[in-house]
């Protein structure tokens, strides 16, 4: 049996489109199993009806014809309880029922499985027999197996849009889409244009070289050529990212330097090997080691080491530069999507970027947040290589991706990016007016950063202050730790560039899924391992040097607070608060001018939510991090596409221990900020002003939303709204009130941004 689901499936991933898919496994599966007939029948949503789609056996002419509703015969029943049905005396069963333009005979025998794809049933797979015959535990395994590889043709193929003219109304059935998890804010709508690595590694040949020294030449004038290329994407995206932020192409660079992967590959030329065959052996090594470190990170650097190999071969094989015509606006998609990838496509052409693999921490969602494009990440299903010319729809506040959009969703969409220009023109109005309520209300909008990048566009945008400078960032992208010298200047930066406002600098936050590329961290459960805080007590020597480099950063401008991630005790707060103390000391000491910053403590584990008495005894602020306090509380993991649904900072649960906080924090007289994904959302903000938090601090991207919102609005309104949150029982039963209460006071426009979490 498994020969033959082999050799079928084999057939049908060679099948050109759709319909040859479907008319492959009829007829494979029904010479298979000797069956009389065997069936597909599709779901036609307009219809509302599952249609002959293709047939082995029964008319041919009644396929697109020959249609049967959900309450209908077996196919209907099958469908309806979404479960394969094996029948041996079909005839007896209350649902049997004939369908005359088939022609088919009366038969005794019935196996249907469904065809579902991510929990929807698409269709029925059918196999018939005149006469009475058990179909064993193989054959229905064998339909079953079948059924799942068609879902997933099936979506495919309605995903590059080959589906619209199969049904009989020949409209779409459905508008495809995908999950991912948001990577960075906005909508684009735009053409799909799909990059691959230059060339693949595995396909070299092994082949031995007859001139060794000339073979060493060719190959170094190929690794020079990529270097250039690379010195000039790093031009290139010089007035996108700050020169200091062009590390990342310093480390490609030095990856391919004559002491990395470079040295490695002319030693193996010298042992004969011709330079291709030498490339692939050398680069396939790193790739495959790379490949089975657990964490996420370093696989990422995986890609890195294949993209710059098939650069190189791309040389070696053509000896030409590589030149792309990108279409006047696109959506940069590939399966693993890289920083030099992104780099390449010139500002103006690109309008958001979409990536199969990585997580919200890879470099290129971290370049596409500063740079202020959509980006969705994580799309594990998406079909990319398919995608290349549809027409997409990408929503990065909620990490979907819409392929081959209907007329109704694209024009959704198009009046959701309308919007966002007409708002985000109209909001340049409000940059220097204070975020105060219709009725007087004061509330602070900080914003979160990670590059230098991010602080010019919330210095645009009027923020007051930055809530989460995460150190994490500058840290990622290089290729080891930068030493304190190093550090200072990176936090001064951002200390001057916001100067006298106040700058909140979380300590190292690696770990989870944002492990060093230079410090590997390998776990079965890194979200509740050896992460934030927990790294930093081990390794009370990166503490020192990193809060000595804050402290010293900050002389002559005294704007810093400190921030500490991920405590889950206060013995943790208590041993920080020494190292920061002797930290300031020593700089005394060596003769700094240099105050003792505020400290603060970040609630993102659940336990501190209960112990905020203990914690505001031992700090100045405390800030909620509702990213991870949401993923902690609701047990999902924030990453996973798969639960991406569960995840809500609105559920009923997380808002309750929000609003606990709120009132604790408050009650023992410190300040309170937060400064999660939530804070950016502006129905939520509306709650979190209501429950008492005096900054909110987020990307600088939804800052102006959040203040027209909370301008339009009063503090009475948000109380009663919160008051109703805090009462419902589900997320949806809060997000429907929350659009409910912007849309009467009239703030309805700036409910998209709102629909983030
Ligand atoms: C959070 O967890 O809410 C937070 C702000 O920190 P990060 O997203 O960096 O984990
Ligand atoms: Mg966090």
């Amino acid at each position: 049996m498994l020969d033959i689901l082999r050799s079928i499936i084999q057939e049908v991933n060679g099948a050109r489109d759709l319909a040859a898919t479907l008319s492959i496994i009829v007829r494979r599966v029904q010479e298979a199993m000797n069956t009389r007939v065997c069936s597909i029948y599709l779901l036609d949503k307009n219809l509302g009806r599952y249609v002959l789609m293709a047939t082995k056996g029964l008319d041919p002419a009644a396929v697109g014809r020959a249609s049967l509703a959900p309450e209908e015969g077996l196919v209907g029943f099958v469908a309806q309880r979404a479960e394969p049905l094996n029948l041996d005396n079909a005839r007896s069963h209350p649902r049997y029922l004939y369908i005359p333009e088939t022609r088919e005979e009366e038969f005794e025998s019935f196996l249907g499985v469904p065809i579902i794809h991510h929990g929807v049933v698409l269709g029925v797979l059918v196999v018939q027999q005149s006469e009475q015959r058990t179909f064993d535990s193989d054959a229905e395994a064998l339909l079953f197996t079948l059924a799942a590889q068609l879902a997933v043709a099936i979506a495919n193929a309605e995903a590059r849009g080959a589906v619209v003219g199969l049904s009989p109304t020949g409209m779409r059935t459905a508008d495809p889409s995908f999950d991912g998890v948001p990577g960075a804010p906005g909508v684009a709508i735009a053409k799909a244009f799909t990059v691959f690595p230059p060339a693949d590694l595995s396909a070299i040949p092994k082949r031995p070289c007859s001139d060794i020294a000339a073979e060493i030449v060719f190959f170094n004038e190929c690794l020079d050529a990529v270097r250039n290329d690379i010195r000039e994407l790093k031009v290139k995206i010089k007035d996108r990212l700050r020169p200091e932020e062009h590390e990342l192409f310093d480390a490609y660079l030095h990856m391919l330097s004559d002491n990395a992967l470079g040295n490695e590959v002319v030693a193996c030329i010298k042992e004969g090997s011709w330079a291709q065959g030498a490339l692939a052996q050398v680069g396939l090594s790193y790739v495959r080691n790379l490949e089975q470190i657990e964490d996420a990170y370093l696989r990422e650097r995986a890609t890195d080491i294949k993209d710059l190999c098939g650069r190189v071969l791309f040389y070696l094989q053509q000896k030409q530069p590589q030149t792309m015509r990108y279409p006047e606006r696109c959506i940069l998609v590939s399966e693993e999507l890289t920083a030099a990838m992104l780099a390449e496509v010139p500002r103006e052409r690109l309008v958001g970027v979409v990536s199969a693999k990585g997580s919200a921490h890879a470099h290129v969602a971290i370049l596409a947040r500063a740079m202020g494009l959509p980006a969705v990440m994580g799309v594990s299903d998406l079909p990319f290589s398919e995608l290349d010319g549809q027409e997409l729809i990408l929503d990065g506040y909620n990490g979907k991706v819409y392929s081959n959009p209907s007329e109704a969703l694209r024009g959704r969409y198009q009046e959701i990016v309308r919007e966002e220009v007409e708002l985000s023109e109209g909001l340049e109005a409000i940059k220097e007016l204070p975020c105060v309520t219709r009725d007087g209300h004061r509330v602070q909008l900080w914003v979160n950063t990670g590059l230098m990048t991010d602080v010019l566009r919330s210095r645009e945008r009027g923020a007051e202050g930055i809530g989460l400078f995460r150190t994490e960032v500058p840290f990622l992208l290089r290729e080891r730790f930068p030493t304190e010298r190093e550090q200072a200047s990176i936090y001064r930066e951002q200390l001057e560039a916001f100067h006298p406002k106040r700058v909140t600098m979380r300590t190292l936050d690696i770990g989870g899924d944002k492990p060093l590329p230079y410090f590997p961290i390998k776990e079965d459960n890194p979200f509740l391992g050896w992460r934030g805080i927990r790294v930093s007590m081990d390794h009370p020597e990166l503490f020192l040097g990193q809060v000595r480099a804050m402290i010293r950063a900050s002389e002559g401008l005294d704007n810093l607070q400190i921030l500490l991630p991920m405590v889950s005790n206060v013995h943790e707060i208590d041993t920080s608060v020494q190292l920061i103390r002797r930290a300031h000391q020593e700089l005394v000491e060596d003769g700094h001018r240099v105050m003792l910053p505020p400290l603060g403590v970040m609630i993102e584990v659940p336990s501190m939510a209960w112990q905020v008495d203990a914690v505001t005894r031992r700090v100045d602020f405390v800030s909620v991090g509702s990213n991870d306090l949401t993923q902690y509380m609701l047990a999902v993991d924030r990453n996973n596409p798969r639960v991406t649904n569960l995840f809500s900072t609105l559920h009923p649960g997380v808002l309750r221990v929000l609003a606990q906080i709120a009132k604790d924090v408050r009650g023992a007289g410190k300040s309170l900020s937060i400064c999660g994904e939530m804070a950016g959302n502006p129905a939520a903000a509306m709650l979190l002003l209501a429950m008492g938090f005096e900054i909110l601090s987020m990307n600088a991207t939804n800052l102006l939303k959040v203040k027209s919102v909370i301008r339009d609005m009063t503090l009475a309104q948000a109380k009663l709204m919160l008051e109703r949150a805090l009462a419902a029982e589900s997320t949806e039963e809060v997000k429907a009130l929350l659009d409910q209460a912007l849309y009467e006071a009239g703030v309805g426009r700036l409910l998209r941004a709102s629909r983030t979490s």
